[in-house]
């Protein structure tokens, strides 16, 4: 049996602290786990960015609102889920996601969590685990399932390798050159026809 796991940002939507550095005009806020593999370096960054000009969550969330899916995202979903599971597994934060999975058609999503105080601002951010993305599919695996995975960064390579079968989606050129084990894929059209040709027949 085959269960698909994809990588949210940058490979259904855009990347959202992308969208709200360009809203707000905090440039330092560009960076993301395409830049920087140490994700927990990368948050605490972002916190202390947020917490320097005074931005709330509900102006982070206002900017998630307006964002759309990368262009053909929801229609390649829906083919997808037509056919086989999906679960989407994102480092992104459930509090930000949720406008997003909306217009998507509420696919499954297992993401972090924001910790927000009184005054509105971002404090911390919990993992629901270590290397979350590789346990859950470890998890999978542990169930029956074969599961083909897609993403775009750093933090998508441990869920990669652990998958029966990887594949780079719109992945920067560092990131393919360094990675030439997985299939680097460009459009839905190419990424359907990737995770048919790894679908194992016997298990269809
Ligand atoms: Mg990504």
């Amino acid at each position: 049996m085959n269960l698909v796991c994809l990588d949210l940002e940058g490979v259904l939507v855009p990347e959202i602290w992308v969208s709200f550095a360009e809203a707000s005009g905090i440039g330092e806020l560009k960076l993301t786990t395409r830049d920087i593999a140490d994700y927990d370096a990368l948050m605490k960054r972002r916190i202390a960015i947020l917490r320097e000009h005074a931005v709330t969550l509900s102006d982070i969330r206002r900017v998630a609102g307006a964002i759309r899916p990368l262009a053909g995202a929801k229609a390649f979903l829906d083919t997808l889920r037509a056919r086989m599971q999906v679960v989407i597994l994102s480092d992104t934060f459930s509090e930000f996601a949720a406008p997003l999975m909306a217009k998507l058609g509420w696919p499954t999503l297992f993401s972090n969590a924001l910790v927000v105080d009184s005054s509105d601002m971002i404090q911390d951010y919990i993992l629901r685990q270590r290397d979350g993305k590789r346990r859950a599919v470890q998890a999978f695996h542990s169930i029956g399932f074969d599961v083909i995975a897609a993403g775009d960064s750093y933090n998508d390579l441990s869920m990669l390798s652990e998958a029966k079968r990887g594949i780079l989606f719109r992945a920067p050129e560092a990131i393919a050159r360094e990675f030439p084990q997985f299939p680097l894929v460009t459009t839905y059209e190419a990424l359907v026809e990737e995770i048919d040709r790894q679908v194992q027949p016997a298990s269809r």
